[in-house]
């Protein structure tokens, strides 16, 4: 099957087309390459373009048939949402209702949508369940919360299906060493770690050590990018067997704290990585982990790079042997 991989560039995207390159679909990839790299493409047609472009959609619905559309273009940083919401809203919101609407004109009825644990907000209890209040603390968490409820409405409206993937912290490379994490700037913790370990950094900055957690650094619940790729495979299959889509959390279950997270990447690089307590990063709860059980019972799917060490050894093949990422 021909599935559209908007945002097929970037870092989840990428995976997301190999893996299902390896399963014998075919990838079609539109990116605008602001986030993503020309390099990461490689399993299928590419369009270079903004999701925006009516025009482009139409051409590719035209010279394609497309099963299903999975889309991963997304700005993704919270803090950025803080001081330039309208970037997020025009981008994650207005544009995806744009690529919404060309898929309803051409009749493409299957949609699986990244969104993110960013739309529970504050948790009020942990592991978070998918019917857990949903209350975004920030406009990037607001906007995918839009989404899934335009999706809600396009489901009745004009029987568009769709999956939403609320995802934990994605994480890990390829264990092939192909494809990885190349974010400018980067700001996830895992990455800056392992640059810590290159030398590219003199110390990683631990945002905050009162907490009230074991260690008193704030606990994630990592997960690989190889199994959120299973993941979406098996909502896709669920589409494309026609059977109703839903909201799934995709997570390991198990959380890490940030001195976890230095701890096995010391292990893992057996390089030093200094560290430096620094104050609090405004927004972030003490603990976030989710409950997968629904993905597990429902999707059948279950995690398989659910350590901790492997996340990060992938993560590292990847970083040791692109220190400069893609190089772009
Ligand atoms: N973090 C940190 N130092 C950094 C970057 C992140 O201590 O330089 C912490 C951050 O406070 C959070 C965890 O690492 O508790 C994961 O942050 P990341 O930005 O990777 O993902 P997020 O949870 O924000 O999606």
């Amino acid at each position: 099957m021909k599935i559209l991989v908007v945002g097929g560039a970037g870092y989840i995207g990428s995976h997301m087309c190999k893996f299902l390159a390896a399963h014998d679909h075919v990838p079609v990839v539109l990116d605008n390459l602001v986030c993503g790299h020309r390099q990461a493409v490689k399993w299928g047609p590419f369009f270079e373009g903004p999701m925006e472009d009516r025009g482009l959609l139409r051409r590719i619905f035209s010279e394609h048939e497309i099963a299903c559309v999975m889309h991963f273009a997304a700005f993704c940083y919270v803090g950025e949402s803080m001081t330039a919401p309208a970037k997020y809203y025009r981008n994650n919101v207005a544009a995806t209702l744009t690529l919404l609407e060309a898929m309803v004109e051409a009749e493409i009825q299957g949609f699986i949508f990244s969104s993110s644990c960013a739309t529970y907000g504050e948790p009020e209890k942990i592991p978070i369940p998918e019917d857990h209040p949903l209350n975004p603390i920030n406009p990037y968490g607001r906007t995918k919360l839009m989404v899934e409820q335009i999706l809600a409405d396009f489901r009745r409206a004009y029987g568009l299906e769709s999956v939403c993937l609320r995802y934990f912290n994605a994480a890990g490379a390829d264990p092939d060493g192909e494809l990885g994490e190349d974010h400018d700037p980067e700001t996830h913790l895992i990455p800056l770690v392992l640059q810590t370990a290159l030398g590219q950094r003199p110390h990683i900055d631990v945002f905050g050590d009162d907490y009230p957690t074991k260690d008193g650094t704030c606990i994630r619940d990592y997960i690989h990018i190889q199994d959120l790729a299973q993941a979406h495979l098996a909502a896709l299959e669920r589409l494309l067997d026609g059977k109703p889509g839903g909201v799934f959390n995709l997570g390991n279950g198990e959380g890490f704290s940030v001195r976890d997270v230095i701890e096995v990447a010391r292990k893992a690089t057996g390089a030093p990585i200094p560290e430096k307590v620094t104050p609090r990063r405004p927004g972030d709860p003490a603990v976030l982990v989710g409950s997968s059980e629904k993905a597990r019972q429902e999707l059948g799917w279950k995690p398989r790079f659910a350590d901790l060490e492997t996340i990060i050894e992938t993560a590292w093949k990847w970083h040791r042997a692109h220190p400069t990422g893609y190089g772009d």
